[in-house]
């Protein structure tokens, strides 16, 4: 079927390259999260080392690129223009192109896929150079502000103007499953986020001080979910309260941050059993807030023996920020909620000792307290989440 416009998505896979054995199942996942992206309207086919999608009736290019640009798996992307493979029309369009562009000078490159007309890609390159010329565009290998690409096929050319940074990673999934703590803060969307490019489907846990889970289901935690699930659309939420461990520590004061985080990831570590994944994300970045330092981090880690994430371990704050303004989560991270962190102790330890910590979290009975809260815990899905 004819695109409708004569534009199209070229998309290259980058990393998915290097991944031998796995490079099939890997593009197959891929496409499989490329198609329920765009839905009808386009047409998605193999073509080498790339995949093409073409508009369909009705399809149009535009409403798609930011689906695109946020698929994992997808290291750069161009928006391109087909014409029949002639020197004639592959000009005629590259001049079209770069009027509309308002490009100045430019440096043409030429490739042939298909090696049987009788031009080669330096006739191509010529003849789109002294066309550009004449329109007043100076064709140039240095100082260009303009890069125009041909790609020449057996029955299409493509031609396009730069290229589109895609999001990079693996393809949603092919990592397996996690399990984010999140917490609806700035750090945890983003910590999610790097999960999920490196593959992994993330399955949400989240505590919460309220009497109910309605409470949480009209704040900004489902908001948060629903950016992030624009990277990764598959999620299921568990929304746990923090009354039966609340109720329980109480009396711990100093170790109570502790012993809330040792809760946290012995609850993930539950629900990943339920949930068959292989690890634990958390926000967590070194030295940032009292619960973070390493002798706290060892503490709340202990016993636990699935591997924690820790994606924002090296980052500063200001770095943090800055990618969650990027990935569209900051927004809301910054809307005020009753975090059931903001709890707590006046004078937090920083420097758990382990023995004592232990000792405290035999004495509230943290193990009994976590499979109380799992119970207690109310799941939501994603509408995907419930055919997989
Ligand atoms: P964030 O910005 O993600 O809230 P933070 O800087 O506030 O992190 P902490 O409060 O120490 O730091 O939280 C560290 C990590 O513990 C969070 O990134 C998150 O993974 C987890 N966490 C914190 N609060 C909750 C919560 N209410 N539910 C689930 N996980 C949580
Ligand atoms: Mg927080």
């Amino acid at each position: 079927m004819a695109s409708q416009d004569g534009r199209l998505l070229i998309i290259h896979f980058g990393e998915l390259w290097l991944r031998g054995k796995n490079r099939r199942s890997y593009i197959q996942a891929l496409k499989r999260d490329i198609s329920e992206r765009i839905g009808s309207g386009f047409t998605l086919v193999d073509d080498y080392d790339r995949l093409i999608i073409k508009s369909l009736e009705g399809g149009n290019i535009d409403l798609i690129t930011e689906p695109i640009r946020r698929t994992f798996g997808i290291s750069a992307y161009e928006i391109a223009r087909s014409t029949i493979p002639d020197l004639k029309s592959i000009t005629r369009t590259s001049i079209s192109m770069l009027k509309a562009s308002g490009a100045m000078s430019v440096k043409i490159n030429s490739h042939r896929s298909f090696k049987g007309f009788k031009f080669n890609s330096i006739d191509i390159i010529k003849s789109v150079a002294a066309a550009a010329s004449k329109a007043g565009i100076e064709p140039s290998l240095e100082g260009h502000d303009t890069e125009l690409f041909i790609s020449v096929k057996e029955k299409e050319a493509f031609v396009y103007i730069g290229r589109m940074k895609g999001s990079g990673g693996l393809p949603a999934g092919t990592s397996g499953k996690c399990v984010v703590l999140m917490s609806g803060g700035i750090d945890s969307p983003v910590a999610a986020w790097y999960a999920m490019k490196r593959g992994l489907y993330p399955v949400y846990v989240h505590v919460h001080g309220f009497p109910s889970a309605s409470e949480v289901r009209s704040s900004k935690i489902p908001k948060i979910i629903d950016v992030l699930s624009g990277f990764s659309k598959s999620h299921k939420l568990y929304l746990v309260p923090s009354h039966v461990f609340q109720l329980a520590a109480m009396k711990s004061r100093r170790y109570e941050l502790v012993l809330m985080k040792a809760f946290m990831l012995r609850l993930a570590e539950k629900i990943a059993v339920l949930e068959g994944a292989g690890a634990i994300v958390t926000g967590e970045s070194l030295g940032q807030v009292a619960s973070q330092t390493l002798p706290n981090i060892a503490a709340e880690q202990h016993g636990i023996k699935l591997p924690i994430l820790r994606p924002l371990i090296g980052m500063d704050k200001q770095e943090i920020t800055d990618i969650a303004r990027r990935i569209g989560t900051y927004g809301e991270s910054i809307m005020p909620y009753k975090d059931v962190c903001s709890i707590n102790a006046r004078n937090p330890v920083t420097n758990s000792n382990l023995t004592e910590f232990n000792r405290i979290a035999k004495e509230i009975g943290l193990q009994g307290i976590v499979s109380r809260s799992v119970k207690a815990a109310e799941i939501e899905y994603s509408d995907r989440e419930s055919d997989r």
